[in-house]
């Protein structure tokens, strides 16, 4: 068990510290701030959305490790996926994080994927930082998209 938290671990540094998609991408139409004050997290996510489906995210801010290895995995797990997709995997995720159960084998290679951020169960307030870029990423998926004028 030790191992495997170890290997999760490695998992967090290294996309807190190298991560994906990080900044905002040419054709990003949507966008959205997210902030949460208990630990300092901010981020902006940005995203691209071709009928009902998101073809470009990235992100930038700054952060805990976990609030930036949560947007980093965010950002590879909504690639390609519908709004609607993108939703319910957060749902899925979120509860994988607040459900007091002990959670079962997890069966769902998207879901497996964020397991290595699934022990911030044990500390309310890190899940705040967990969940932080998927709640920026439901605000942009409900933004209008942005028209740039030049008047
Ligand atoms: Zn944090």
């Amino acid at each position: 068990m030790s191992e495997l938290s170890d290997l999760y671990q490695e998992v967090i540094l290294d996309h807190s510290k190298h991560p994906r998609n990080f900044g905002r991408p040419a054709a990003a139409e949507r966008e959205a701030d997210g902030h949460n004050p208990l630990c300092g997290d901010r981020i902006t996510v940005y995203l691209r959305l071709v009928d009902g489906r998101v073809v470009d995210v990235g992100f930038e801010g700054r952060g805990c490790a976990i609030s930036v290895a949560s947007a980093s995995l965010m950002t590879e797990l909504v690639k390609g996926r519908t709004e609607a997709e993108a939703r319910a995997l957060f749902r899925r995720f979120h509860h994988m994080l607040t459900d007091p159960a002990e959670p079962g084998p997890v069966e769902d290679d998207d879901l497996e994927r964020l397991e290595p951020l699934a022990g911030v169960r044990q500390f309310p307030m890190r899940v705040k930082c967990a969940t932080l870029p998927w709640h920026t990423l439901n605000a942009a998926l409900s933004g209008k998209v942005a028209e740039v004028t030049t008047e």
